[in-house]
């Protein structure tokens, strides 16, 4: 088997995700055959360092001996059975130690099989919870611009990058949009804390608002991601905790991409000392391994579903593939790996020297900014640098950064005119020099017309 050969088959069978099919009329696919680490390997031999963790998804690297181990090892005794009714030891470990290490009052975890399952589930138990107490006028959701909560109906409807959205719209319920505190938007020389600051004042509107009919926010912690890796201060969410309490609108927060240490904390929660009523959490927490997520929610929350079988009170949402026992082995396993290493304090060199490699770049004459919240690093593309001006979207200059990458042996994958690291934790300085060069030399060729 070689690449063409495969490519072969795959084009003529497979509907590949986020893709313009036609493209592939000129742009490579890459089949791969195996990956180890952080590389990723073709079957033509060739070799690509997984600079974007596939999609965010990995955390310790490819094929990874302790997370195979515990998979294998889960696949000989017991590979699935349904969660309604039945349990089994890994689901019932996975859960006591989530709700060890998420924030404090986050008791109960709810399991579905991807991000946008579990934020339809944050969502629906939202609602359902005010109904069950008697409060079944709110029906909306407050949702930050640039925002991205995932591809099904209700996780899009509370997501606005409108690159996804807006074919859609007509299927969409209505929610209630809010700019972003995301601080690229700050001026010359005030700090991203009291931009994020200011910016609150819209949301703390819209909540004195619509409170009556309001039944959650639901943000990013820190970073959009999907919207380009764009960033803001933790004293957003310091503040619109403070004022979801007092207005008495639940607070979901979407850690799907964010969770596991990616922004320096285990969750980026963490860094505004604050708990949310809803943690979604999914990507990460296989270690890249397997579909898996969870909505861990209050007690104060399962207590208003906790009834008679008559009440119809019961949250009755279900997926065929909740809780799988695989899945849970991995997460289990990747769990392992944080308390055996000390990944966060070793990932504070690592963000460090990411810093280092790109600092440069922030004097390019085609970038605008190079931001960075701990293992997450951007590169803004501009047009123009002074007035901050994009490139149209039709110029499709990350897409250069994506070939360049290719042709160097690096997996970037530009979001729009932003390209960005998001590294698995075993990368190693001398990688991440590489992943730097590539970038830049991917940039300067970007912007080269
Ligand atoms: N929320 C956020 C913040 C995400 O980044 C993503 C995926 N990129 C999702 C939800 C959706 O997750 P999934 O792709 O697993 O449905």
């Amino acid at each position: 088997m070689n690449n063409a050969e495969l490519v072969k088959r795959d084009l003529s069978v497979v509907w590949h995700p986020c893709t313009k099919m036609k493209d592939h009329e000129w742009l490579p696919m890459i089949p791969i055959r195996r990956a180890e680490g952080i590389w990723l390997e073709d079957y033509d031999g060739r070799r690509y360092l997984d600079a974007v963790s596939s999609w965010w998804v990995n955390l310790f690297g490819h094929a990874h001996p302790y997370i195979n181990a515990a998979v294998q090892q889960q696949a000989q005794t017991l590979e699935h059975v349904m969660l309604a009714g039945f349990t089994h030891q890994a689901v019932v470990e996975l859960s006591e130690r989530l709700v060890r290490l998420t924030p404090a009052g986050l008791e109960r975890c709810f399991y579905a099989d991807n991000g946008s399952a579990a934020v339809e589930v944050a969502l629906k138990m939202s609602f359902h919870y005010w109904r069950n107490n008697g409060r079944a006028g709110k029906t909306k959701f407050i949702t930050l611009e640039n925002s991205y909560h995932g591809e099904t109906l209700g996780a899009l409807a509370v997501g606005n990058v409108q690159l996804y959205k807006d074919t859609y719209a007509p299927l969409l319920m209505q929610t209630i949009s809010v700019p972003s505190p995301d601080c690229f938007y700050r001026q010359p020389g005030e700090s991203c804390a009291s931009y994020s600051e200011r910016m609150f004042q819209p949301m703390r509107e819209a909540l004195e608002r619509h409170a009556e009919e309001v039944c959650a926010v639901i943000v990013e912690p820190l970073v959009q991601c999907a919207g380009g890796m764009r960033m803001y201060d933790p004293v957003y969410l310091k503040l619109l905790r403070a004022a979801c309490d007092e207005f008495g609108v639940h607070l979901i927060a979407d850690e799907i991409a964010v969770g596991f240490g990616r922004t320096g904390t285990l969750f980026a929660c963490e860094q505004a000392a604050v708990s949310p009523d809803f943690l979604c959490l999914s990507k990460g927490l296989t270690g890249g391994y397997l579909p898996l997520s969870v909505v861990l929610t209050g007690d104060n929350i399962y207590q208003a579903f906790y009834d008679d079988y008559g009440s119809l009170r019961a949250f009755l949402h279900s997926h065929s593939y909740t809780g799988n026992a695989l899945a849970c082995s991995a997460a289990l396993a990747t769990l392992d790996l944080f308390e055996q290493n000390d990944t966060l304090a070793a990932n504070r060199s690592l963000a460090a020297a990411m810093a280092a490699a790109t600092a440069d770049l922030g004097d390019h004459p085609q970038v605008a900014e190079v931001r960075q919240t701990g293992m997450i690093l951007a590169i803004e593309m501009v047009k123009n640098k002074l007035e901050r001006t994009p490139y149209p979207w039709q110029e499709r200059r990350g897409l250069r950064v994506y070939e360049h990458g290719l042709a160097n042996g690096m997996l970037l994958r530009p979001l729009g005119n932003v390209v960005y690291f998001m590294p698995p934790y075993i990368i190693e300085p001398d990688q991440i020099a590489m992943m730097a060069d590539v970038a830049r030399q991917g940039i300067d060729k970007a912007v080269a017309d």
